[in-house]
Order: C-alpha cells, then structure tokens, then sequence
C-alpha cells in the first residue's frame, strides 16, 4: 500500500479512517502516519513537532498528548520493571519547548534522577525532583549564538515561547529563571571541563586558572627557555605586551548584590574577585586624586573628574589586553565605578602583570602621558600582593598609536610605538578592536545581578580568547608575509640615507638615538625633535578645539548646534574633504565613498553656516553644476563662501585660515621628506643602478616620489593662495616669513647641482622651502637636523620591521611549543586518571592541540626562511646584528 492510500504499517486505510493521520514536520520524510507508527518512530526522537489531520486542515498537536513517554536510562524494547510514576515535565530544546511526561527509573539499576537526565542529554534545571530540564544541544546552541550575536537567553527564551505557541491561546508556564540559572551553570561546568581544574595537580584557586591563554605570548614554563634572560641581546623577545582601557559601555544597573548574585569563577578567569576589588578600593579611595591633565583635553581623564550615574552600580570596566595579539589577559577585569579611577587602573593592570612574572613589559594606554606620571609611587604604595617580582622595575610605556595624533607634540615622541626600541610592528589598538566586539554584549549584560554578569563576561572573553587561539596561524602567517616584504625596502631605504653621509656625522647621530632609546624616562635629548618647529596642523587643530571648548560653554547658540560636531571640526573635517579631492583624479577610488562623505559634511555644515544651504540651490539650479564629479563637488568653506559674494561668520574664516595655515606647513614638511627619499633613490641607481631590473625598479620609486612631491606641492599652492587672499582682511601678519609663493624651480633637494647629482659636497640651498625655521634665511643647523630627522626615522623604520621578523619567527616557535606543552599537559592527565570519561576527554583535548600544532607547522612551511632573506634580514639563531 503506497503512503497515499494508507499508512506504511498497513494496518490503517486512510479512506476508511481520514482522521488517523499524522505527520511530523522535523523529520526529513513527508510520509503520513498512523498513531502507533509516529510513536514507534520517535521513540530516540522525542523531541519532534506532530501534526494531526482534522479532517479540514493540519493542526499542531505533541507526541507527549498522543502517548509518547520519556524514559531515561530505557527504552520501549527495554522497558523498566520498576518505573516511577508518570510526571509532566518540561523540555527545552533548541527550536521549541516541549511539555513532555517522563518516568523515571526505579529499578536495581536505577542512579538519582538527575544522573538518569543528564546520561539522556538532558541538563536538570535542579538536582532535588527536577520538573524542567534543557537538552545539551539547546545550551551549546545558545551559547555559541550567544558569543557570536550577543543575543541575550531571555530573548532566546522569548522566541523559543513564540516558537511553542504564536497565537496567545495556549501559553506554556514561563520557565524563564529556570533557563538563566541552567545557562549560566553551563557556561561554569563548561570552564571548568576546558582548564581541567578537576584533574589531579591543578591548583583549583590559582588565579587566572580559568583563562585560556595567547599561545604567542611568552610564559615561563611553557614557551620559553628556562635561561632566556642569560642572552642579553635576546631579552626584549620575551617582552609581554599589555594594554590597558577602560570601557564605558559595559555598565550595570543597580539591581540585585553581591550577597544575592555571587559569581561561581571567582575571580579565577578574567574578571578579578569582588572581595579582593572592594577590599582595595576601600584602603586606597582619595589616596590619589585626578589630577590636571597638562595634555590635550582626553575623554577619559574628563570622565575620571565627573560624578557617576545613581542608576549605575558599575560604570564602565577596565580591561588589559594583549597588545600584540588582541587576547585578554587573565584576572584583569575591574567593574569601574565612575570614570577611569587610576586605583582600578592599576588594580587592573597589575593584577594581570602577575601572571607574566619576570619578564619585560612593555604597557600603552591612550592617556599614558598623565597615567604614567605617579604610576611608580602609586605602585609602591600598594600591598605585595600586587606587586610582581620583577627584574626590569622600569616598564616601557607607550600611547597606542591611533590615539597619539590628539596628544600634544612631546608625548608623541615620548611614547610613540614607532620610536620605541623592541617593538616590532605593534600598533596596541588590539582593545579598541576588542571593545567593538564587546560592546553588542552590553545589552544583555547590564541588567544582571553582579555575578552573573561577571560570569557571563568571563565565558564571553573565553571565547574571544579561544577565537584568537585559532586564529593565529593565520594572522602570524599574513604577519610574515607582509614584513618580509616591507623589511628588505625599509632596510635598503635606511641604507640609502646612510649613504651619502660622514662617518662622524652617522655616529654622532647613533648615539644620540641610542642613548634616547635606552632611557626608559625619556629624559635625554630627543633626536626625532627638530628645534625649531613652526606650527603643524596638529597643534593648531588642539589649539582650536580648546577655544571651541570655551565658546562652548559660554555660547547657548553653540552648544545647541555642537551637539553633532563642533564648528572647527566642521572646518578640519572639510579641508580633510578637499585633500581627499584632490587625490581622487589621480588615483579614482571609491568616489561614492567619498560623496557619502561630502552628503554627510553638507548635512551638518547646514547647521553652523546656513547660507551654504541657500548657495548650493542655486548651484542645483545651473544644469552643469547639478551633475559634477565627485572631486569637484563644491565643500562651501569659509573662503569659497565669501569669495560666492555672501557672506560668512569671521570666526570661521579665522579658523580656516589658521588650519590651512598648518596644513601648508604640513604639505612643505611632508614634501621635503620626498625630496630627501627620492635624492637617496637617484644616488642609489647613479651608483647601481646598471642592471635593467633594478634600473626599472627604481625609476619606479623615483616616478612614485615625484608625484608624491607634486602632490604635495599642489596643496600647498591651494592653501596659500587662501592664506594670501584673506590675511589682510583678518589681520595676520609674520606669515609671509615661512610661507612664500611656490614656483617649479622651488621644488628642489638640499644637495648642490642639478637634482640627483649626488657628487655636490655640503649643503647649498637654492630653494626657500628648506628655510623651516621661519627665519628669513637658510642656515646650516637646520638643514643638518632635517636630515639627522629623516636618518633617524628611516633608522627606526627599519629596525621596527627587522624587530617585527624576529618576533614573528619567535612567536611561531612559542604557539607550536605552547601547543605541544598542552598536548602532554592533557597526556598526563589522561594517564592519570581513573575515571573513563575523564580519560577520554583528555584524549581528546590532546588530540586538539596536536592538530592545532601540526596545523600551524604546515601553514607556516617556509616562513622562517622567508623572514631572514634578503637585504636586513636573519635568522633567529644567528647573532642579531640590527641595522643601527
Ligand atoms: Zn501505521
Ligand atoms: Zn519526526
Ligand atoms: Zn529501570
Ligand atoms: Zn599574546
Ligand atoms: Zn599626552
């Protein structure tokens, strides 16, 4: 009989009898079924969705209403002798939940109840006469929904409710508290199933014992040799990087406390333990007050003077990262309670030093400058248990590199990742890009009580972490790719600016810098610094907001429309615009991108210069105006506004001027750089440059400098042809000094003789625009420390990329060595063990990791070789002699 006319059984004829069909919509066939076959079939699927024909239509009925029994630890072919009696239970799975009856076993055979739920996959919501459980597929799903959308279980729970019934007429009983106690219980059962805390011989309360941790980064006993610090020359290869921040999305509500909510890990994964925490605050609070900050204007020190919200009990957190490889460092979570308290920043930071004990460290923190100021005394003040034995007692601090533009001029040479010795290409943005991630998770977080949230944090940061662990072998391999091709141009370009110059000069230099580099304090002459600056864009823009700032605050008008951007902002973001047209004919990239730009610009300028709304429906009314190209889309700035015929605010004409008038120094400076790179590339093919390989190679360079140094020289005509037109309107004077007219023949290099000619002996200036003192005439100083400059940043450019070899070859052998140091680790504890799933889970964690391990060897064939070729290069094992 064919599932047509009957069912497969061939007991039931569906003519006779049309209302004994059923079916089940989760199994993959489509075939209609009688009662007892559907039963029969979903005895090892319980947890499926029927439907019952009525004759008129499919409705949605359960296997439970039709009969079906679940019986932990039996089957329908074995039944138990000795069964409980039939009890309503509930189910919740990973689509639906289910309103089940079970009976529990009785029999000689029978274990506690929960035993009997958990062997069936079944997680109990409580060990005493459970009623509720959820299947293990349901909280692995969720959780791992949970890590990749943030996605909170209450609204997980909601849809499954939704999934049961979407009608309202038939509501199941909210098993909601149920749901959260089990998920969180999972999230701990599961951490403490991967660190292995229940096998003999590992310490149970050791702090961080729940983290996973980056295979790349140093750990004694693990990755690195015992005797690494007898090399000297090696030391700053065991560096471990941190990053510290703060975040302020990641707050929580005043609800539940500590004696209500207590967190299960303890503070033995990342976030560090309450009691401890309070216990610090409590000594420590008003012991260092915020001071001053005699940088620019930083959010978060501002944040640090500002009183907290009542309705928050946590208003942000503090984190430290690793700052090479973006992992998160163990025990460094601290609930912040207002904005960054340098006492929590502290606790923080140190708390997760402790973990890395004896090594180099290396710390960057965007508001380094101010932070760093009294870190040793406040550190000196703390109890030993947050002090780490140490032999470097100096760290080496630095300012993220990103975060370095809003600083003033000295903390950007005093903390730049570009001039710090040891470094390689870190860049310490890794928090931010962690935040980002992150901050979904303040949405389901911030309503919890103060343990669950610091769990469910922990199990959050876990999973990051164990994503980076796989990662890995990836992003050192895209690492080694890319240094390998920066560090032989690099290293040939320090060569280059090497060339040229007397040994004495070269070595007087060489020490400065060295001497410069070895003083953590950075109290010694800096070589990067030019004496005499004239202002840079950089420094005009802090100086500009600090007035915007004060208008601010006086100005009602101002503060309304500030809200999105403030008017000198508007300002820079234009003149942004306007270098960015001028770079889109030349090399037409993402033109839309850029007239999104321009849309948004136009939006706000609406804001603070109205008549610029008015000027541009005038120009759509001009039909070839209507339709421009993007690199000629009118920007409206101040100047272009009054040169219309309208008129205009003379403050912003004040701020434009000034801003150009930075940026015309900025576009000389930069140019003077090309001409001094490009002069190296001439003198290198003029001596060479014979074969026809190179000779193309480096006429290439050469092309690409020149229209660099075009380009350069085109903003600067732009801007000083503003800077000339307005200045006597505005009153400026002295300008002319430094900026002048920039005709063809001023566009040359420093060396004597016709560009490129090599053979001219010192210094003859045939060109104003190497005058950079803003004095009326050239001199010889200037000219010296412009090159002593450019020598020095070629120097450090290349040792960064050499630095960042070394380390890269370092880190495969730590992550491989990490890897099989964990496969014995889980080796030794399946060897020593009695219990068989134990065993086995050993096995398998083993097993992992000599797949990772060998992963990794087959993906990085090759590197090693890679990395020490060419010009700069060599292997980890030979002597290191950097370029220096
Ligand atoms: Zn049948
Ligand atoms: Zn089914
Ligand atoms: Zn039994
Ligand atoms: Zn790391
Ligand atoms: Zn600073």
């Amino acid at each position: 009989m064919n599932s047509d006319s009957g069912c497969p059984c061939n007991h039931v004829e569906w003519k006779h009898e049309p209302l004994k069909r059923y079916r089940c919509v989760d199994c993959i066939e489509s075939v209609l079924r009688c009662k007892d076959c559907l039963l029969r079939n979903h005895e090892s699927n319980p947890f499926h969705t029927v439907e019952h024909w009525t004759g008129k239509y499919f409705e949605k009925t359960s296997l439970y209403d039709l009969g079906l029994v679940l019986h932990p630890g039996h089957s329908l072919s074995l039944p138990c002798l000795a069964p409980s009696k039939l009890q309503a239970f509930t189910v919740i799975d990973i689509n639906c939940i289910y309103r089940t009856t079970i009976c529990f076993c009785r029999c000689s055979r029978a274990i506690p109840d929960h035993y009997q739920l958990l062997h069936a996959r079944l997680y109990p919501a409580t060990v005493t006469a459970p009623q509720t459980a959820a299947t293990f597929r349901f909280l692995e799903f969720f959780q791992m929904l949970s890590f990749m959308s943030k996605v909170s279980a209450t609204e997980y729970y909601s849809a499954l409710e939704r999934m049961m019934d979407n009608t309202g007429t038939d509501i199941p009983k909210s098993r909601s508290h149920e749901v959260l106690r089990m998920i969180r219980e999972w999230r701990h059962l599961r951490v403490l199933k991967r660190s292995g805390v229940r096998y003999d011989g590992v310490d149970d309360n050791a702090s961080g014992v729940l983290a996973v941790k980056c295979p790349a980064c140093p750990h004694a006993g693990i990755n690195i040799p015992t005797n690494w610090w007898k090399d000297p020359q090696k030391i700053w290869l065991n560096k471990a990087f941190f990053a510290l921040d703060a975040n302020f999305w990641l707050t929580r509500f005043n609800v539940s406390n500590e004696e209500r909510d207590l967190a299960l890990n303890k503070g033995r994964a990342y976030m560090v333990d309450d009691c401890l925490l309070q216990q610090h605050i409590a000594t420590f609070q008003g012991h260092w007050p915020p001071e001053k900050s005699d940088c620019s204007d930083h959010d978060a020190v501002k944040l640090a003077n500002c009183r907290g919200d009542h309705n928050l009990a946590t208003t942000g957190l503090a984190l430290t990262t690793c700052a090479r490889h973006n992992s998160i460092h163990a025990h460094s979570g601290v609930d912040l309670r207002l904005g960054e308290e340098y006492i929590l920043m502290d606790y923080s930071l140190l708390s997760s030093i402790k973990n890395f004990p004896n090594l180099p460290i290396t710390i960057s923190y965007d508001i380094m400058c101010q932070y760093s100021k009294k870190l040793y005394q406040r550190i000196a003040s703390y109890p030993p248990i947050l002090h780490t034995p140490t032999p470097f007692p100096r760290y080496q601090l630095l300012v993220p590199k990103f975060h370095l533009a809003a600083h003033k001029q000295d903390c950007v040479w005093s903390f730049s990742y570009n001039y710090a010795m040891g470094i390689g290409r870190t860049d310490g943005e890794g928090v931010e890009r962690n935040w980002s991630t992150q901050n979904a998770l303040s949405g389901s977080t911030k309503k919890m009580g103060p343990g669950s949230r610091r769990d469910t944090l922990d199990d959050h940061f876990g999973d990051h972490n164990w994503r980076k662990t796989i990662s890995l072998a990836t992003l050192i391999y895209h690492k080694s790719l890319e240094a390998a091709k920066m560090r032989p141009k690099m290293v040939t370009a320090y060569q280059d600016t090497s060339e040229g110059l007397d040994e004495s000069t070269k070595e007087c230099w060489r020490t400065m810098v060295t001497e410069w580099e070895q003083d953590l304090d950075r109290k010694k002459q800096n070589p990067y610094e030019p004496k005499v600056r004239e202002y840079t864009l950089n420094q005009i823009r802090l100086e500009l907001a600090r007035e915007d700032e004060e208008l601010i605050r006086t100005d009602l008008a101002a503060q309304a429309v500030s809200s999105r951007i403030t008017r000198t902002q508007l300002i820079s973001q234009g003149l942004e615009l306007e270098e960015q047209q001028l770079r889109l004919p030349i090399a037409s990239r993402r033109p839309n991108n850029l007239r999104r730009k321009i849309n948004a610009f136009t939006e706000v300028q609406a804001l603070h210069m109205p008549v610029t709304v008015i000027i541009r429906q005038q120009q759509q009314q001009i039909p070839h105006k209507a339709a421009q190209a993007t690199y000629d889309l009118p920007l409206l700035l101040p100047s272009e506004v009054l040169l219309l015929g309208s008129s205009c605010d003379p403050i912003l004409l004040d701020y434009e001027w000034r801003l150009r008038y930075g940026a015309a120094h900025d576009a000389l400076e930069q140019m003077r750089k090309h001409l001094l790179s490009r002069n190296a590339v001439l003198g290198w093919k003029l001596r060479y440059g014979h074969g026809v390989r190179e000779g193309n190679h480096s006429q290439n360079d050469v092309d690409q400098l020149t229209s660099k140094i075009l380009a350069c020289a085109a903003r600067y005509q732009i801007h000083f042809k503003m800077i000339q037109h307005f200045s006597e309107r505005l009153g400026k004077v002295n300008w002319s000094k430094s900026l002048k007219p920039l005709r063809g023949e001023d566009i040359r290099s420093i060396l004597r003789g016709k560009d490129g000619d090599p053979s001219g002996e010192g210094y003859v200036i045939s060109s104003w625009i190497w005058n950079t003192s803003g004095v009326d005439h050239t001199d010889e100083e200037n000219i010296a420390e412009c090159l002593r400059i450019s020598w020095c940043k070629a120097r450090s450019r290349a040792l960064r990329w050499q630095e960042d070899c070394i380390l890269l070859q370092e880190e495969m052998r730590r992550v491989k060595e990490f890897f099989q140091s964990s496969q014995r680790e889980w080796e030794y504890r399946a060897e020593n063990t009695l219990d068989p799933g134990q065993q086995a889970y050993a096995y398998r964690q083993a097993g992992i990791r000599e797949r990772m391990r060998a992963f990794c060897i087959q993906k990085w064939q090759g590197l090693d070789e890679l990395l020490a070729r060419g010009p700069g290069g060599f292997s980890l094992n030979k002597k290191h002699e950097f370029v220096c």
